[in-house]
């Protein structure tokens, strides 16, 4: 194996997030007897998008992305008396609960079982990370797990990735791949920091920032290649 560490974002890399997301709105919509529709998912998407890049600026919290992120949902859509915290709640429960791989995850992971070592490195909060890792049937595989809600600090950030590297061995910079869908978060964050990057480049999308990657990938099994 090219490498000693593999580390694998989550979400929309390992795991369908976006389908995590769409049915836990519905359910929640649905337990609160509020009516769906598909133009609700698309502006939460909107408004997920511009709270976490608040986020990323250290202009909120994750305390306070709980609340807000249904409060400005609901003032689009005109929805009232809806407790926000214990939607949230309910919300995060769903996104746990309809947790799901993506193709080819499974194949991969149990692919490199034993071959290499192999952490798991995500962004977000602990209360929907740590659950729905310690729940997937292929907890066994991954070595560590990094949760930026639990470290207080999160990718790209520099110190995201010296601590990932600190707890994995302190190898050279050389023998980790970072594999993820986010240009920003996971390619430049570990290309800056040092490391090989692989972007999964899963909705087959042209960018003019992929230089940052080592490797470009459409498919996770594009994988077996480059690490041996
Ligand atoms: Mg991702």
């Amino acid at each position: 194996m090219k490498y000693k560490w593999l580390l694998f974002d989550a979400d929309n890399t390992l795991f369908d997030f976006t389908f995590s997301q769409r049915k836990a709105l519905e359910n929640s919509f649905d337990h609160y007897n509020l009516e769906y529709k598909k133009e609700i998912f698309d502006e939460f998407v909107k408004i997920n998008f511009i709270i976490w890049s608040a986020y990323d600026r250290n202009e909120i919290t994750h305390e306070e992305i709980k609340s807000e992120r249904f409060s400005r949902l609901f003032s689009v859509f005109g929805v009232s008396g809806i407790d926000l915290n214990e939607f949230n709640d309910y919300f995060i429960s769903q996104l746990i609960l309809n947790s799901k791989l993506l193709d080819g995850a499974e194949e991969i992971l149990t692919y490199l079982h034993g071959k290499t070592n192999v952490a798991l490195i995500t962004n977000g909060m602990k209360e929907v990370q740590r659950p729905r890792y310690e729940q997937c049937q292929l907890k066994h595989i991954f070595n560590k797990v990094f949760i930026s809600g639990e470290m207080g600090i999160s990718k790209p950030n520099f110190e995201y990735f010296r601590f990932v590297h600190e707890e994995t061995g302190n190898f050279d910079k050389g023998e980790y791949l970072v594999v993820g869908d986010n240009l920003i978060a996971d390619v430049k964050g570990g290309k800056d920091y040092g490391f090989h990057t692989c972007w999964y480049n899963i909705h087959n999308v042209s960018s003019e920032e992929f230089e940052n990657a080592d490797y470009v990938i459409n498919s996770l099994n594009e994988l077996i290649e480059i690490v041996n």
